[in-house]
């Protein structure tokens, strides 16, 4: 936490940002989703990588603010048949989301007929709240959680504060009470060389499908919240290359065990090409909305 800059300026009564996204949807279609990124207090996590942390506050929000952050949102947004609520941490933080709100908050995605709602949650949080959740809600309820790795000592050293029995039992608990469950996983986390970050992306990825998790997302490794900015001044983290992610998308779609997705945010700090970046993204975007392998882009350059 030392190592940390400061936070962002936010404000309880609204969302620190909201976006709609073309995503393939777990029945096969392309079709809007809306995400809006709530403001509300700091994950008691503290996990090494992690920097969702920068847009949160100190302190609970009050009863009520979440709720018309959304409604704010909504206001602004075109109408979507499925949203991601995601709030920096874990939904049944009962010190994030205060639970009172759970009842206005399906309301308002019951009003609106969405049809899949996408929430966020660490294994800790999910319990017989997340059940109450669901049984409130007309449409399909799909909770994200961080894997991370499945590389069992880097998951360690990530002070996830969460084994691979944690997360397995996790989504049993879901899967069992049909609740879906999407992973997120990390491409090359600290203490990683490149090689062993593709190889350890593709066996998490094969670790959350094996236990019953519906879509991955790969995501490319990142400094910018202080502590990995040390390990990588200290040689203990490289970001990885573009070449890697698609590397581990192609091996994901080829494999077809669920849906996957390439977390193309900031995409081109991971890039060492000008000249054929916009052609990869676009070539991951594609792959994304259509599971389906695209011929890979040719360049004269480091990234071929
Ligand atoms: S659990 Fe998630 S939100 Fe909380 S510190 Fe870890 S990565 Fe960040
Ligand atoms: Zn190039």
């Amino acid at each position: 936490m030392s190592l940390r800059g400061k936070k962002n300026p936010v404000s309880d009564l609204k969302p620190y940002a909201f976006t709609v996204e073309k995503e393939r949807t777990a029945t096969g279609k392309i079709e809007d989703v809306a995400t809006l990124f709530l403001t509300n207090r700091e994950c008691p996590f503290r996990c090494l990588m992690c920097d969702l942390w920068k847009n949160t506050t100190d302190q609970p929000v009050a009863e009520g603010a979440i709720p018309k952050q959304i409604a704010l949102a909504l206001e602004q947004l075109p109408s979507t048949k499925h949203i991601k609520l995601y709030n920096s941490g874990s939904f049944f933080d009962r010190k994030a989301i205060p639970p009172a709100d759970y009842t206005a908050i399906a309301d308002l995605m019951n009003q609106r007929e969405f049809e899949t709602i996408i929430i966020e949650s660490h294994p800790a949080f999910i319990n017989d709240e997340a059940l109450k959740f669901r049984d409130m809600l007309k449409g399909r309820l799909e909770i994200a959680i961080g894997l991370e790795t499945a590389h069992p000592e880097v998951l360690k050293k990530l002070n996830k504060k969460m084994d691979l029995c944690d997360f397995e039992q996790a989504v049993n608990l879901l899967k069992i009470n049909k609740i879906a469950v999407r992973a997120f996983i990390l491409l090359r986390p600290p203490y990683l060389s490149e090689e062993e970050g593709l190889t350890w992306a593709k066996r998490s990825l094969d670790f959350a499908f094996s236990v019953g998790v519906e879509c991955c997302v790969v995501i490319p490794t990142r400094a910018g919240n202080g502590a990995v900015d040390y390990l990588q001044h200290r040689g203990d983290f490289t970001p990885p290359s573009v070449r890697s992610l698609e590397a581990v998308l192609k091996y994901g779609i080829l494999e077809q065990k669920g849906r996957i997705f390439a977390d193309l945010w900031d995409l081109e700090i991971f890039s060492s090409c000008e000249k054929c970046f916009p052609y990869r993204k676009e070539r991951l975007n594609m792959m994304n909305l259509h599971q389906k392998y695209f011929p890979p882009v040719r360049c004269n350059c480091t990234e071929k």
